[in-house]
């Protein structure tokens, strides 16, 4: 993940980013200087070649990624294919995804984002005005109207629109925004738990209601709407994710799974970080202390909080180890077990509602695979 910019035209009340303990993007260049887009060119290059790598996936973010146009996203892609190629003629694929809130799309950009081959991918909490209330520009107006637009434009170029994500909002009924988002036709649907932790917890689950599961009854009737509608062929991350899982495939994505973590994020300052949804737990917790300028991708898996994304269940709470459900979780997404004295090695502060959504799974597909029970009681 490569971050463009720094700061960002709306300012979302729960954004992760700008309203969380980690408040270091005051002190970064609020846009990416060429020298710090050259060199995480190369060292990706250097990555590609050291590992003969085939394909490689380059995300695109903030902030605001399109903040001033599509000009920086652009270049930077520019450098990765000059770079890449350098090292590996054609023999490895770089796929390109620019993460945007959709607000400063036009058909220009879209056009000139496709002619790079650069994919875009939509955040919206819902496919409707009162969906995205909590979606405001630094004014408190609402994002939706030019949202609205963007997604109107993408809807003509269906082969550079990558999907939508959408962060769980509680109040909202999910069956709406499910149907909601369906109108926008998005090849792929990310629904995302709200980035907390046993330190600060997600909306509406307080550490006194720990045991109750809101998200994962959430999930389970969004899944049910999903799962029953033949009208699309959308695929919702987390929910194939599970399924896979079930049936005993690897997982691909960070919210589930005891899979590697295969992510890194260079900020545009140059540093090297782990991903932003650690900012939720303590000031600079995404930080390894490195930078494209001295440390290569290599580097960076020695960091420690690295090393216990590779360790599977070796880097598991108790609980974790011996939960019914472990090999399907792999206890969560690894910033909501965060916990102020005790770290990372703690059960997620969505267990209850990731044991919920799961088994719930496991029911509607054993049926539908002629498969007896998927999951131990
Ligand atoms: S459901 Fe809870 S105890 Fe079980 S693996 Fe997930 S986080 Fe750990």
């Amino acid at each position: 993940m490569l971050k463009l910019h720094s700061r960002c035209n709306l300012l979302c009340t729960y954004c992760y980013v700008y309203n969380a303990a980690d408040d270091s993007w005051r002190d970064r260049p609020s846009r990416i200087p060429d020298n710090v887009l050259k060199r995480s060119a190369q060292r990706i290059a250097e990555h590609v070649a050291a590992h003969g790598l085939r394909r490689i996936r380059v995300e695109l973010h903030g902030g605001e990624p399109l903040l001033g146009g599509a000009e920086t996203a652009l270049r930077q892609i520019a450098e990765v294919h000059a770079a890449v190629r350098a090292v590996s003629g054609t023999l490895c694929e770089v796929q390109a995804n620019v993460q945007t809130n959709g607000t400063l799309l036009t058909e220009p950009m879209v056009r000139r984002l496709a002619s790079s081959g650069i994919r875009v991918g939509v955040s919206l909490d819902g496919g409707r005005a009162e969906h995205n209330k909590r979606r405001v520009d630094h004014a408190g107006r609402p994002s939706w109207g030019a949202v609205t637009r963007g997604l109107a434009v993408l809807a003509e170029h269906p082969e550079v629109y990558a999907g939508i994500l959408c962060t769980i909002d509680l109040d909202l009924d999910p069956e709406d925004v499910y149907d909601s988002l369906m109108e926008f036709r998005p090849a792929a649907l990310d629904l995302l738990l709200p980035h907390a932790n046993w330190a600060s917890p997600p909306p509406g689950k307080g550490p006194s209601t720990a045991g109750s599961a809101p998200y994962g009854e959430w999930l389970a009737r969004a899944f049910d709407r999903w799962f029953d509608d033949g009208r699309y062929r959308t695929r919702i991350r987390l929910f194939t994710e599970i399924i896979g899982l079930l049936l005993g495939l690897p997982s691909g994505a960070e919210a589930v799974g005891l899979s590697p973590i295969v992510a890194v994020l260079v900020d545009t300052d140059g540093s090297i970080e782990q991903v932003d949804s650690l900012k939720t737990a303590y000031q600079r917790a995404p930080s390894t202390g490195m930078t494209v300028f001295r440390h290569s991708f290599d580097d960076v898996l020695e960091h420690p909080g690295i090393v216990a994304r590779q360790l599977g269940t070796g880097a598991l709470a108790d609980e974790c180890l011996s939960c019914p459900v472990l090999q399907v979780c792999g206890g969560g997404h690894y910033a909501h077990r965060y916990l102020k004295g005790s770290g990372f090695r703690n059960r997620s502060v969505y267990c209850a509602d990731l044991e919920v959504l799961i088994r719930h799974v496991a029911r509607r597909i054993e049926p539908v695979l002629g498969l007896g029970s998927l999951l131990p009681d």
